[in-house]
């Protein structure tokens, strides 16, 4: 189905409460904003995108959306992938100047992920398809069995539980008060991981350099799969420093913006993996920039949360080596993916295939 025209587009702020509190070594939150957007075309077929934050209930967001971008897509033809992009270089631009970063890039990336979706539906396949599937699953790793405010018995209990399960590797948080509490808990958990899965840290850009360099060179024991964020997230000069002193794989992104941002600290070699975030990265248009910048410099992907999306671009992108499991956006959707030993398939449902529940939102 081609020559669709978009004729309205919905947005909607919304929050979506945990039932559980969350901790890492920054935030501390039991609810999730989530700004929703739906397009719907002359031909009846509807688009859904949405962006999230954490803390913050995403008011300048959905304004951002609502005054600045709307009447940008509105009435504008949704033909193919080129017209996805004509759009999101407009929003991208006018939104440049003033609002560049974070809060262009959730903006955009909810529009973009509802185009997507809708020029997937109007063409009869699952997103996937349309960006060229080369897998039916993803490997997924856990990361909601690692949060900083389990108790170390809590934490085991909880890893060992996912081990069972059959996820590819378990993260953890870092960055207790005392470095000794860090290196107990990592090395409990190698000792009961073994070489049964994947073992990944994540600071959440709490660490000096001194200080992520100083506990880095204990956490190189213990052979990680990579050191997530261990410094405030758009420092590229000391990543650059801090990746030449460790042997440990470095991983960010979750916090990157542009595609520029990205594209800085990939031609730099600050980092050895790279997470973008469809929610905030601009969108599936903006992840594909992302992912084939980091291609040319041989750098995998490993994109942040929201799993019900990534396993479309894991299944469709060559880079893309593993998707992560965090609980955040699950209750959006009315229906769970299919999970069977540490994959996650895609819904056999066209476009991205997520379905939003009516019932939270009237809530
Ligand atoms: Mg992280």
């Amino acid at each position: 189905m081609s020559h669709m025209k978009i004729i309205k587009v919905d947005v909607k702020l919304l929050t979506l409460p945990l039932g559980k509190r969350i901790k890492d070594s920054i935030h501390d939150f039991d609810s999730i904003g989530v700004v929703l957007v739906r397009v719907r075309t002359d031909k009846d077929v509807e688009g859904i995108g949405f962006t999230y934050t954490i803390n913050t209930r995403g008011e300048g967001i959905k304004s951002i959306i609502k005054k600045d971008l709307v009447n940008l897509i509105l009435n504008k033809s949704l033909e193919d992938e080129k017209s996805i992009e004509k759009s999101w270089e407009k929003m991208f631009y006018l939104t440049h100047d003033v609002y560049r970063g974070s809060a262009s890039g959730h903006a955009i990336s909810a529009i973009d992920i509802a185009l997507w979706d809708a020029l997937a539906k109007g063409e009869s396949k699952p997103l996937y398809h349309l960006l060229g599937a080369k897998s039916e699953k993803a490997p997924i790793y856990d990361t909601d069995c690692g949060w900083l405010h389990f108790s170390l018995e809590e934490l085991l209990k909880n890893c060992s539980n996912s081990l069972k399960i059959g996820y590819k590797g378990v993260k953890i948080k870092v960055g207790k008060e005392e470095a000794k509490e860090d290196f107990e808990r990592v090395k409990a958990v190698r000792d009961l991981v073994g070489g049964k899965a994947l073992l990944m840290i994540d600071a959440n850009q709490k660490f000096s350099l001194q200080e992520a360099l100083y506990r880095g060179r204990e956490f190189e024991k213990y052979e990680l799969y990579w050191y997530e964020e261990p410094l405030i997230a758009d420092d590229l000069i000391d990543h650059i420093k801090l990746k030449r002193y460790l042997k440990i794989p470095i991983a960010l992104g979750e916090t990157l913006t542009t595609p520029q941002e990205f594209k800085n600290f990939v031609q730099s070699e600050a980092l050895s993996f790279i997470q973008p975030d469809v929610c905030r990265c601009f969108g599936i248009t903006g992840f594909l920039k992302i992912a084939r910048l980091a291609e040319q410099s041989h750098i995998n992907v490993a994109p942040h949360g929201v799993p019900e999306l990534h396993v479309q671009l894991a299944c469709s992108l060559e880079n893309v080596i593993i998707i992560e499991h965090t609980p955040l956006l699950s209750r959006l959707f009315k229906d769970r993916l299919e999970f069977k030993e540490g994959f996650l398939y895609p819904p056999k449902k066209d476009g991205h295939g997520l379905e939003i529940d009516e019932e939270l939102i009237r809530a």
